[in-house]
């Protein structure tokens, strides 16, 4: 039979990261060079049709301002997956992505799925965070990890493949 399940995902991670650019790629497949800075949160859904089920993802899509930091539990809480997004040529924006990774261990729901992903990989001549460093980080702690672009779209297979199962457009 066909299953319909939710599955609530949220964004974490330094402002500027490209939470909200991963996201639009995600849900629209586009991307834009000047992505206005998100306000508190934003939330978007996107359905896709994943072997016999019916998988509704219901994204948080978060700010990353330490002002909303007070916030984030609200979207973290109850939350099936989280991926917490750094940019490659910015290494303040790793330390700040291992806060949230502490953060999540210690409040989380211990059943949550995590990812850790190294945004903005098209900008390889300026990058600051070794690929290795983040996947040993990633291994130590238990999370998915793997470096994206929201501009390119490289290692968005996955997300190709969404374009096939695209139930209905976010
Ligand atoms: P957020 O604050 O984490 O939501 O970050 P945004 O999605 O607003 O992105 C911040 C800036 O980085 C914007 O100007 C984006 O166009 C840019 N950006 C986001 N993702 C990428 C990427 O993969 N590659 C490049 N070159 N720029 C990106
Ligand atoms: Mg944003």
């Amino acid at each position: 039979g066909n299953k319909n399940i939710n599955a609530k995902l949220v964004l974490l991670g330094d402002v500027g990261a490209g939470k909200s650019s991963l996201v639009l790629r995600f849900v629209k497949g586009q991307f834009v060079e000047f992505q206005e800075s998100t306000i508190g949160a934003a939330f978007f859904s996107q359905t896709l049709a994943v072997n016999d089920a019916t998988v509704k993802f219901e994204i948080w899509d978060t700010a990353g301002q330490e002002r909303y930091h007070s916030l984030a539990p609200m979207y973290y809480r109850g939350a099936a997956a989280a991926i917490i997004v750094y940019d490659i040529t910015n290494q303040g924006s790793f330390d700040r992505a291992k806060k949230w990774v502490q953060e999540l261990q210690a409040q989380g729901n211990p059943n949550m799925v995590m990812a850790l992903a190294g945004n903005k990989s098209d900008l390889l001549d300026s990058r600051k965070v070794a690929a290795e460093d983040a996947q040993t980080y990633a291994q130590e702690n238990g999370l998915f990890f793997m470096e994206t672009s929201a501009k390119s779209a490289a290692n968005q297979r996955d997300c190709r493949e969404c374009n096939q199962y695209r139930i209905q457009p976010g």
